[in-house]
């Protein structure tokens, strides 16, 4: 019944031949597109054009070629900016999530008055909390008083209405993941950014596990700003540069973190010590861009602007709810449990599977050619990512995962993290 499902299902997938576009491993189910997507042929050639860009014309690559580098940053931020729901000009492809969430704080939290405080919370993406910290340390804002983090009441999920309820007149900012890395979890930004507002505070999102998994309206939501790394489901490889959005209302702000490649482009090059930024999101830039770590993104975001967002959530929804139904009818006597929220609104682009042996399951997956990823202590992010996962290979990694439970598999590995899990 299941097979026929999957039969049917890939038999009318419109994305099905994107799967040829990547380099998948034959017999491999790659399941970790949440973490490292994997290459695309299009983003190798662009790769190579960009090498070659260089081959042939030195220093006026900058000008010269298919692609300038001196306006490669603002090009691909407009391509980027249909997956985000934005104006070409509020996003650009700059710096690396962290750096661009230091940027973003530094611009726009301004403690005044008794507004000095930030939320975030308690399941947030470590380096987040790391740069929101030091962030306030800059200011002389002890992080202990400062950083106001919302608990979550099950370790898995965070409620809206307990953000809501957070939002003091204390705080000045929020910063907030719109997908949780863990569970999965998808917040409701629209209703987040509303009710900010309507307190005076301004708030920004982290888009990593969203972007290129959940189509957005980040303008028309009126969202402060947002950064998001482009290696997870955009495929830009690894140490790809990375992405930030800045609403059209703010553009007067100066960046926090100012430097040469933030300018008005016609006016860079004048050498002036007065620095004139930009009118635009490019205006939080910093130094030169990292070019060749950006370049893959010019044939991935092809890829994307092809198969568009709305058909790719559709059918991220479906595998994920496949999935989710293969682990109740197959997997149920094994101790297993879904972390992740079950409603479509609710929920990212994988599925979080908790499980006592996570570690070891991991590693025994990983020796049945599926890779998944681990998170500590005990959960297993599984991503069928759309552009290159079919029904089938949803099916077959359950399937594997059943027989590694039934012969117990996992018992010949110790339960343990490896260093990067
Ligand atoms: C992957 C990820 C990051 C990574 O930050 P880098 O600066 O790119 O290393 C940050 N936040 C979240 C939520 C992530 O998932």
């Amino acid at each position: 019944m299941k097979q026929a499902y999957s039969t049917e299902m890939d038999g009318k997938d419109e994305l099905k031949h994107f799967k040829e576009e990547f380099y998948v491993k034959k017999g491999v189910l790659y399941m970790d597109g949440n973490s490292l997507g994997v290459l695309s042929k299009n983003a190798e050639k662009a790769l190579a054009e960009v090498l070659n860009d260089w081959k042939e014309y030195g220093i006026d690559g900058w000008m010269a070629g298919k692609h300038p580098w001196f306006t490669l940053s603002e090009e691909l931020g407009g391509k980027m900016a249909p997956l985000i729901g934005a104006h070409n000009d509020e996003v650009i492809v700059t710096g690396s999530t962290t750096g661009n969430l230091h940027q973003l704080v530094s611009t726009f939290f301004q403690p005044a008055g008794t507004k000095t405080k930030i939320l975030a919370d308690e399941l947030t993406f470590p380096s987040d909390i790391y740069a929101l910290k030091s962030q306030l340390q800059l200011k002389s804002l002890s992080p202990a008083d400062h950083l106001i983090s919302v608990k979550s009441r099950d370790g898995r999920l965070i409620e809206e209405e307990d953000i809501i309820s957070a939002m003091t007149e204390e705080i000045a900012l929020i910063v907030l993941p719109s997908v949780l890395y863990r569970s999965g979890q998808l917040l409701d930004i629209q209703q987040l950014t509303a009710e900010a507002h309507k307190r005076g505070i301004l708030i920004g999102f982290d888009l990593c596990h969203s972007i290129g998994a959940v189509p957005h309206g980040l303008s028309h939501w009126e969202v402060d700003f947002a950064f998001w790394c482009n290696y997870k489901y955009l495929n830009g490889g690894p140490g790809s540069v990375a992405g930030l959005y800045v609403n059209r209302k703010h553009f007067k702000t100066a960046p926090g973190l100012a430097g040469w490649f933030g300018s008005n482009k016609e006016k860079q090059f004048d050498m002036s010590h007065e620095f004139v930024p930009s009118d635009s999101a490019g205006a939080y830039q910093m130094g030169t861009p990292h070019v060749l770590s950006t370049a893959p993104l010019i044939g991935s975001l092809e890829l994307f602007a092809e198969a568009g967002m709305d058909r790719l959530r559709k059918k991220s929804l479906q595998l994920t709810r496949f999935m989710m139904e293969l682990i109740e009818s197959e997997l149920s006597s094994f101790g297993f449990h879904i972390g992740n929220p079950r409603e479509d609104v609710r929920r990212g682009g994988h599925v979080c599977l908790e499980h006592p042996e996570a570690a070891r399951i991991c590693k025994a997956l990983k020796e049945n050619q599926v890779v998944p990823d681990f998170r500590a202590p005990n959960v297993i992010r599984l991503a069928p990512v759309p552009l290159y996962t079919s029904f089938q290979d949803v099916h077959d990694t359950i399937a594997r995962l059943k027989k590694i439970m039934s012969e117990k598999q996992y018992e010949k590995f110790p339960n343990v993290r490896e260093v990067i899990a």
